[in-house]
């Protein structure tokens, strides 16, 4: 049996009474309350004094794509580089470190190196000779690729858009991104898996939800990320966007749900709209699958023991859902849907007919608090696309006042990997209507994500939850038991994370 104790600082509880000190044996809490009542674990394997600081329930992140998450963490950046001589130096340097597979260098800008060039093919193959290199401009509309890539991509030459010094923009440009895909390898994958898996422990996640779909990687991909994630000790649960019962079997997922799309989204004017875009008079965006085929999902979904769910966003995409969940409500009752737990994702634009079907029927809205603060607000991206009806999306406050289950996350790498920050977006929401209190979207981004994934013990810290602990540094300082999370002011540092009882992750 091992034992955990900590001592000395706040310990955030469900109730908010004022803990000091937590035990925890063989990866279970078993004891929260004051330093006193602590001495009976003494002599506990691992003691820590947390010194003042906060211990809280470890994060989780309902959405994640692991590899391309990695693949942003790992690529060169070329962004500040002051001439093109210490930008082929960044390559060569990356090219030394990784024995194989693409070497990717982003954020490069001409006109702010004195050359006031790229760099030629030519160049770059001598700086990484005979590698597979691509050098992606900062507004990634051209590139530069290497001799070996231009290789790889069969006819490039005779496409619109290439340039013999091994500029690529166009229809040239856009084949070298389908074939990257491909040459990308596993060895690869499972590096970058392996950096994003780092990431989200230095921020304090313990769980998190693999949202892996045919369009966004290969199947492989899953156990690259089951092999990362046990290496760090975090808990991965994954999903699978298709609706094919033998593959959920075959990949061993918890559900067909995640990025199986019922439409697009807002940015790339996809995400399905009863009115126009107001930026593109005509387009109203695509609804991919029928009320009928939602209903099939979830009703397959529900009788296999699995979880359905879809990614859904425009209020006509969204409508849909609504329409499919009460189809399947009259094939399979509520209860059965109830106990399934299908789950939503990014759930920007929902009429109201949708957050009362999610309410009766139990379905976790799975949102992105993020998105509000990149893209909310009257002059941002949203109001651009919709004018108005920026207002009311990405609705966390309507659906805490309707008691809809929710579970925060990042969509990483579409918003970074910042627990914290998502908890004061969804606080400070740009639209007042939709605030969330701050112990709700902490609860989102922590006993939420467990719901989500259907673990009932864990994300609180209270006897018999498993000892998922975050020790939190909180500069600005604590209000209650949780940090301030005022505009502007240093967010909390991790100390340590504890998985099952157990150190882990990377201490900043
Ligand atoms: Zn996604």
């Amino acid at each position: 049996m091992t034992t955990l104790l900590m001592r000395g600082g706040t310990i955030h509880t469900p109730t908010g009474t004022g803990a000091t000190a937590l035990a925890a044996e063989d990866g279970r809490v078993v004891y929260v309350g004051d330093d006193d009542g602590a001495s009976a674990y003494e002599g506990a394997d691992a003691v820590v004094d947390l010194q003042g600081g906060l211990a809280a329930p470890a994060f989780t992140d309902a959405h994640v794509h692991s590899v391309l998450t990695g693949f942003q963490l790992t690529r060169v950046d070329l962004r500040g580089t002051a001439n093109l001589a210490e930008a082929l130096d960044l390559v060569a340097r990356q090219a030394a470190t990784q024995p194989d597979g693409v070497v990717v260098a982003t954020g490069w800008e001409e006109h702010s190196w004195p050359e006031g060039r790229p760099p030629t093919s030519a160049e770059v193959d001598r700086a990484a000779p005979g590698r597979l290199v691509l050098l992606e401009r900062r507004d990634c509309h051209s590139s530069v690729v290497s001799p070996a890539l231009e290789q790889a991509v069969a006819g490039l030459p005779a496409l619109d858009g290439y340039d013999a010094s091994g500029r690529v923009e166009r229809d040239a440009r856009r084949r070298v991104s389908e074939v990257l895909g491909d040459l990308v390898g596993p060895e690869q994958r499972l590096v970058a898996a392996r950096a994003a898996v780092r990431a989200m422990a230095a921020s304090g996640i313990a769980g998190f939800h693999e949202t892996a779909a045919p369009h966004i990687g290969p199947a492989y991909e899953l156990e690259l990320v089951r092999q990362a994630s046990a290496e760090t000790g975090l808990r991965p649960t994954f999903y699978w966007g298709s609706r094919d019962l033998a593959e959920a079997r075959e990949l061993r997922v918890s559900g067909l749900a995640g990025d199986l799309n019922a439409d697009g989204a807002i940015g790339s004017r996809t995400a399905a709209l009863s009115r126009d875009y107001d930026d593109d008079p005509g387009n109203r965006g695509h609804v991919f699958l029928t009320a009928e085929e939602i209903a099939d999902h979830l009703v397959a979904c529900t009788e296999a023991g699995l979880q359905g769910g879809f990614h859904c966003i425009g209020e006509e995409g969204l409508d849909t859902v609504a329409e499919g969940l009460l189809l399947a409500r009259r094939r399979v009752g509520r209860d059965a849907l109830r106990a399934a737990r299908h789950r939503l994702e990014h759930v920007e634009m929902p009429p109201r007919r949708l957050l009362e079907v999610m309410a009766e029927l139990g379905v976790v809205a799975s949102m992105q608090p993020l998105f509000d603060a990149l893209w909310g607000g009257p002059h941002a991206m949203y109001a651009e696309r919709l004018g108005e009806r920026w207002r009311g999306m990405n609705p966390v406050g309507s659906m805490g006042r309707l008691g809809i289950p929710m579970a925060f996350g990042s969509d990483s790498p579409v918003s970074p990997i910042d627990p914290w920050a998502g908890i004061r977006a969804a606080v400070h929401h740009q639209d007042p209507e939709e605030r969330l209190d701050v112990r709700s979207a902490f609860d989102a981004h922590t006993r939420g994500g467990w719901y989500a994934a259907r673990v009932d013990d864990a994300g609180a810290l209270e006897p018999g939850h498993a000892a998922h602990i975050a020790v939190w540094d909180c500069p600005a300082g604590l209000a209650g038991d949780l940090p301030d999370l005022a505009p502007d002011t240093p967010l909390p540092e991790l100390r340590h994370l504890f998985v099952d009882g157990v150190m882990t992750g990377e201490p900043r």
